[in-house]
């Protein structure tokens, strides 16, 4: 089927974007990756020693470590430990409930000393909304993973290490304001667990995979697209966070971003691999991969990994 989102372009990359493996000690009703502890998929030694290589050809800013729980792969500290004279920034998507698995202990010890930025989602400050998308227990581990961040520095300061939360919503709805939320989380958070954060990213659901699944069961998949369709903003194209990142899957292929990974959507245009981009030299302006699901991510403030757009 072809898709009415329009053609946009792709421009000088600024973020990579790495999914390191599919393993999780969770399995939660969105996650559009389908983690879970069962999963075994993982970024070979290989290909995880080009990351360095790559960010300092195409002079690369920003590197975002997803999973799964990205911290589960056995490389994690390693690929870390061997960008800490790179000047870079580097985002551990994190899901809090790691630190209480057996073998993590001291990993928020290592975020903090290698100033990794944390990103962690946190779709309410209410328990039972928590659990119901995340699972039983979630909840309680997630709020003393955030102070137990908190003691270390994090979420303090806005020139200290960064602690930012995510929200996403429990139904097939958009977010509502990122600004309004935020000031709503800082405060219930603060007055009820003492618990400070830098900044919250409001994330639209995206309709595709275990989430896609679990909407079609409920006769819920069509009115929600319908509803991304109707939420058009054609002012978010502008700032369309697959402009500047390449996403690289687990075994090393590149998509426009995390979403067509996960759905294997694939442009005609483009390196293909990490070790294209190490063995030719890539001009960053070709067509991004697009379809539907794209909706997601212009639908009234606009989404991305780093929140709203407009
Ligand atoms: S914690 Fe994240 S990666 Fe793990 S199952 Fe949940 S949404 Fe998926
Ligand atoms: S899903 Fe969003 S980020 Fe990905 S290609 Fe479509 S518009 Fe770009």
């Amino acid at each position: 089927m072809i898709s009415s989102f329009p053609s946009i372009n792709k421009e000088k990359i600024e973020t990579l974007q790495i999914n390191i493996g599919y393993k999780c000690n969770q399995a939660c009703k969105h996650c559009h990756v389908n983690s879970s502890p069962l999963r075994t998929e993982k970024m070979s030694n290989e290909i995880i020693s080009l990351i360095p290589k790559v960010i300092e050809k195409y002079k690369i800013k920003t590197l975002d470590i997803t999973g799964g729980a990205p911290e589960m792969h056995p490389e994690f500290r390693n690929l870390i430990n061997s960008l800490s004279d790179k000047n870079i920034e580097i985002i551990d998507r994190c899901n809090l409930t790691i630190f209480f698995e057996e073998g993590y202990e001291d990993l928020p010890q290592f975020l903090a000393k290698n100033r990794v930025k944390i990103i962690a989602s946190l779709p309410c400050y209410e328990k039972d909304n928590v659990e119901l998308q995340r699972g039983y227990g979630v909840f309680e581990k997630s709020i003393n993973a955030l102070k137990l961040l908190n003691n270390l520095g994090y979420g303090k300061r806005k020139d200290g290490l960064q602690l930012n939360l995510v929200y996403n919503p429990v139904n097939p709805i958009l977010p509502p304001s990122q600004e309004i939320l935020e000031a709503d989380y800082k405060r219930i958070l603060f007055e009820k667990y003492n618990i400070s954060f830098n900044n919250l990213y409001t994330i639209t659901n995206m309709p595709i995979n275990r989430y896609a699944d679990s909407l079609k069961r409920e006769n819920k998949l069509d009115p929600y697209n319908k509803l991304l369709k109707e939420n058009f903003n054609q002012n978010n194209l502008e700032n369309l966070m697959c402009k500047k990142t390449i996403s690289v899957n687990w075994q090393g292929q590149i998509y426009d971003c995390d979403f067509n990974q996960q759905i294997n959507l694939n442009g005609n245009n483009g390196p293909k691999t990490l070790f294209d981009l190490m063995n030719k030299s890539f001009k960053f302006d070709y067509e991004v991969a697009v379809k539907d699901h794209c909706f997601a991510c212009t639908a009234g403030a606009g989404s991305s990994c780093g929140g709203t757009l407009s």
